[in-house]
């Protein structure tokens, strides 16, 4: 094991739910749901979602036991055209605004999407220096300034050019400086990382966020029990004292019964809460 100071405080292990995989209709139905089955954290969607329902979330959560992790949504800053990159700075800041009024971790952002070099965008160099010094660090400075943070998210390399890497994404927070993170999503690690826990060792206090899924398939954890070891990435949350969110995004397994029916409720809520023992056994171990 590496040899490293031991975190102030022990690490947690602190479950999270994605807003569309909580069962329940109203936003107190899947809050009572996340805190009668073991969860800590709720993550919830960007976009506009944010804004219209800061108050209504903010009175909701008084008296919980939950934080709120993270907002997830589609973000791009790697357009050629300063006007498109400015737009999209533009877009997120009331995001930003109204996380801060709901104390949330932070906004989720990838800043590129799409293959290498597609006309039209910037790459490379170019583009870590205008994210690092213009787009990122703008939002990451309006985050601050609301008591939030912006999380770099590392993708796999069919859906980014350009972000790929734990320690790259630390690195890059750490040049934009406050307001700026990074989270590890294991599913894009098991492909793009040769340690889970070295890429959470390397992400350090700059770790505000984890995704999870299978590592088989990009399902909830626990279908494919052999494919999904998450032990070796629990011990690097563990050495760096993590208490963020550890935040399920991914799907269901296919409803064998008819293929293009989603399975049924009750057998996701039995998948989460098989999920949730699994990954506890897991923490435990590690
Ligand atoms: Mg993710």
């Amino acid at each position: 094991m590496p040899k490293l100071a031991s975190p102030e405080k022990p690490a947690e292990l602190n479950l999270c739910l994605q807003w569309w995989a909580i069962p329940g209709e109203s936003i107190a139905e899947k809050l009572d749901f996340l805190e009668a089955n073991g969860f800590a954290a709720v993550e919830i969607p960007s976009g506009d979602w944010p804004m219209k329902n800061a108050d209504a979330m903010i009175e909701a959560m008084r008296g919980r036991k939950l934080f709120l992790a993270t907002a997830c949504g589609p973000s791009d800053f790697s357009y050629a055209d300063p006007a498109k990159r400015e737009a999209e700075v533009q877009k997120f800041l009331p995001v930003l605004e109204a996380l801060g009024r709901m104390k949330s971790v932070g906004l989720i952002l990838c800043p590129a999407r799409g293959k290498l070099s597609e006309p039209g965008h910037l790459s490379g160099k170019e583009l870590r220096k205008d994210f690092v010094e213009n787009t990122g660090k703008r939002l990451a400075e309006h985050a601050a300034k609301h008591g939030t943070a912006i999380v770099l998210e590392p993708l796999r390399r069919n859906e980014t050019p350009f972000l790929r890497q734990v320690a790259d994404g630390a690195r890059m927070a750490a040049d934009i400086g406050r307001g700026a993170t990074v989270m590890g999503d294991f599913w894009h690690m098991g492909l793009e990382e040769t340690s889970f826990m070295g890429a959470f060792i390397c992400a350090g206090k700059l770790l505000s966020h984890v995704h999870i899924a299978g590592l088989k398939e990009r399902i909830i954890p626990g279908v494919h029990p052999e494919a999904d070891q998450y032990v070796d990435g629990f011990k690097g949350l563990k050495l760096i004292g993590y208490r963020g969110a550890v935040s399920f995004e991914g799907g269901w397994p296919k409803n064998p019964a008819d293929s293009k029916k989603e399975i049924p409720q009750e057998e996701k809520t039995r998948l989460i809460r098989n999920m949730v023992k699994l990954l506890r056994e897991q923490w435990a171990m590690a």
